[in-house]
């Protein structure tokens, strides 16, 4: 079941009210098509916590329509919280072509970025996005992140684990 916000307040709808105005700020509420719009609008919002919200519900729908706006959010925002958010949005969305944006996340991003990334490659998988979990296991100078993509890779993939603790 998809949860609906209002585009103005943020909001939580219930379930039918889309289309009627919101309860709560009295702003018009959309269609489901133009929810997605509003809420790619609104990544690029000035005010730093609404972009993050939206990244986080346009992760809960999997809207696929945001992956290109989520690695564009990825390659120019200076914002840790944004892009943990953005990088996590892209692993519940589940498109593997996020891996290569968030491979270049892990190795440079601020520490909770790197943490968001972790989780969001070890959902999406695949052989890019273990090697690049193999590489921060070893070399991430942050001890949680190092301890995260070696927990992802040994739950994820019990024969790439064997071969890490034999390095
Ligand atoms: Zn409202």
């Amino acid at each position: 079941m998809m949860t609906y916000h209002c585009t103005a307040c943020w909001s939580e709808l219930p379930a039918g009210a889309v289309g009627q105005p919101c309860a709560w700020c009295g702003a018009a509420t959309d269609a489901p098509g133009d929810y997605v719009d509003k809420l790619l609008e609104a990544l690029r919002h000035p005010e730093p916590s609404t972009p993050v919200r939206a990244a986080s519900i346009l992760g809960q729908l999997g809207a696929r329509r945001a992956v290109g706006p989520l690695l564009a959010v990825l390659r120019t925002s200076p914002d840790g919280f944004l892009l943990a958010a953005a990088a996590r949005a892209l692993g519940q969305i589940g498109d593997p072509a996020a891996v290569p944006g968030l491979v270049e996340l892990l190795r440079h991003g601020p520490l909770p970025a790197r943490l968001a990334a972790v989780e969001a490659l070890r959902r999406l998988g695949g052989a890019e996005a273990e090697t690049a979990l193999r590489w921060a296991a070893r070399a991430d100078p942050a001890r949680s992140v190092r301890e995260a993509a070696g927990d992802s890779i040994v739950g994820g993939e019990r024969k790439v684990g064997r071969e890490q603790r034999v390095q």
